[in-house]
């Protein structure tokens, strides 16, 4: 079997309970088939992005060990949005659980599902600070 691939996953959270929402977003990622969780970063609050008014966001982003292909990752863990009360209604909205996936080894793809690595990672300090915490896990 082949090598299994190394992706990073943000978790945003801005409504209800935001840690819990973290917590069982990370549980239920590491019980992806499959899917090991590797690392975890420290949890940083920041302001709501895109200017519309709404609570502030916990972030964090996890290490992972998966055999799910790129698709099969981004589906699963939109199944988990859902699982954990997310309803899609505005772009930038507030949300109880947001996973997005920053990078899956070193692929660069665009398709109308996903981009590779998320196109964020230029503008979100906070992102580029998460990936050089995780780093140390991705030898
Ligand atoms: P946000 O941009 O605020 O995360 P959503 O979570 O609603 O907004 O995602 C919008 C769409 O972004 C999803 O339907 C998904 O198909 C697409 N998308 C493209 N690339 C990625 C990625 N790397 N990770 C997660 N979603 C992605
Ligand atoms: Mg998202």
């Amino acid at each position: 079997m082949s090598r299994p691939a190394r992706a990073a996953i943000a978790l945003g959270s801005n409504l209800g309970d935001r840690h819990e929402h973290l917590r069982a977003g990370r549980a239920a990622i590491g019980a992806l088939p499959g899917t090991r969780l590797l690392a975890a970063t420290g949890v940083e609050e920041t302001p709501p992005l895109g200017g519309l008014e709404q609570p502030a966001y916990l972030n964090q982003m996890v290490l992972v060990e998966t055999v799910l292909s790129p698709h099969d990752l981004l589906r699963a863990l939109q199944a988990i949005e859902t699982a954990n009360g997310r309803e899609r209604r505005a772009h930038w909205g507030s949300r109880t659980l947001d996973l997005d996936v920053v990078r899956y080894d070193g692929l660069v793809l665009t398709t109308t599902e996903l981009t590779l690595p998320h196109p964020g990672v230029a503008t979100r300090d906070f992102w580029q600070r998460e990936l050089a915490e995780l780093a140390p896990h991705d030898g």
